[in-house]
């Protein structure tokens, strides 16, 4: 099933978008516009703003007014604020129904949703699932994933008996294996397009691996429209982290240059993570494609340079210099950073 987000399709068949939130007060109304033109620079398809109070409501809609890429309004506890950030212009809404007590109030969300054409990400979070919190007992793994699910159906069936199709559906929590779970679940059970991501993953360190884990198994059995990874700090590396995901995955072409580097080890005979280091420098200038590798021997340097636009493998005191797949010359170790440094500038050429 496809739903469209301000002229972006989302669902079977269509490229993942990434997705983030903005972090700056959205009252602020300046800040928050030059972060989504930000995050839209750095990859972002879709960013998310929290819409908390009335001031926001009204905030929110002057930064639609001013951003070229649709705009999600993060709502939480109040129908009023969905109301108003749909009236706004916002092209689709993220709503926990959970948090919104009053059935009546959700009528009335999902009816002005359906006057404005506005898309409903139903997210069901592990740490605000009714039952859970009700319970207030440690429940097993399997059994908030089954809870998860069951709050989803409940909702899910709540849109449809009111005619609303618009959906996208998330379940998110902190936890790796959960997360992979419920969504597989969600997943058989549904055809929304799904949003996928951790919820609180941590600092960008931290959350790198739990995420890429998460959303990369899912995204790797077909599961998922639309990716957040949730990192405390600034979105621009959620967005960094994102667009690596969907690389890895063969999801997304790679925009900017490759660096292939061998683990090391005791074969060895030059400094390969210094040589990497400048390389790197390098390439950071580079905005364009370029595959390059640097290999600490023969073992598979041979076979990454014939795969590599540019790659040195390196010997005792020196290195063995690649183009195109085609050795063209060898240089000594301290002349290796300047020489791959040229081969890479004649690449473009
Ligand atoms: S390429 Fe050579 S030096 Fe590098 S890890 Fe492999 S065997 Fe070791």
């Amino acid at each position: 099933m496809l739903v469209e987000v301000g002229g972006l399709k989302l669902g079977w068949g269509q490229p993942i978008v990434i997705q983030s939130m903005t972090k700056v007060l959205t009252t602020n109304v300046e800040k928050c516009v030059k972060q989504v033109k930000e995050l839209a620079a750095a990859g972002c398809g879709l960013v998310r703003i929290a819409v908390p109070t009335k001031a926001d409501s009204e905030a929110f809609g002057k930064i639609v007014g001013k951003c070229n890429i649709p705009i999600i309004a993060d709502i939480h506890f109040s129908a009023a604020r969905a109301i108003e950030a749909i009236e706004a212009g916002a092209a689709k809404i993220r709503l926990n129904p959970g948090n919104i007590k009053d059935p009546e109030d959700i009528v009335r969300i999902i009816d002005a949703a359906k006057m404005h054409g506005t898309v409903i990400r139903v997210g069901v979070n592990e740490a605000s699932i009714r039952n859970v919190r009700k319970k207030k007992v440690d429940t097993p793994m399997d059994e908030r994933v089954h809870l998860m699910l069951k709050e989803m159906e409940y909702y899910v069936k709540f849109f449809e008996d009111r005619r609303f199709p618009f959906l996208v559906l998330s379940a998110k929590s902190v936890n790796t294996v959960r997360t992979i779970e419920v969504n597989r679940a969600i997943a058989e059970k549904f055809h929304y397009p799904m949003h996928l991501g951790l919820t609180h993953a941590g600092l960008p360190e931290d959350a790198k691996v739990s995420s890429s884990v998460a959303i990369g198994t899912l995204l790797a059995e077909g599961i998922g429209d639309t990716i957040r990874v949730s990192t405390a700090g600034d979105p621009v590396r959620e967005v960094e982290i994102a667009k690596e995901i969907l690389i890895s995955l063969g999801c997304r072409e790679r925009e900017e240059p490759e660096l292939i580097v061998c683990p090391t080890c005791g074969r060895c005979q030059v400094d390969v993570v210094r040589l990497a280091k400048q390389v790197k420098k390098t390439l950071k200038k580079i905005k364009k494609p370029i595959r390059v590798a640097v290999m600490g021997c023969i073992v598979n340097g041979p076979g990454e340079a014939a795969d590599a636009d540019v790659a040195v493998c390196a010997a005792k005191g020196k290195g063995f210099i690649y183009r195109g797949g085609e050795q063209i010359k060898t240089v000594p170790e301290e002349k290796l950073p300047d020489a791959l440094a040229k081969e890479i500038e004649k690449h473009f050429k």
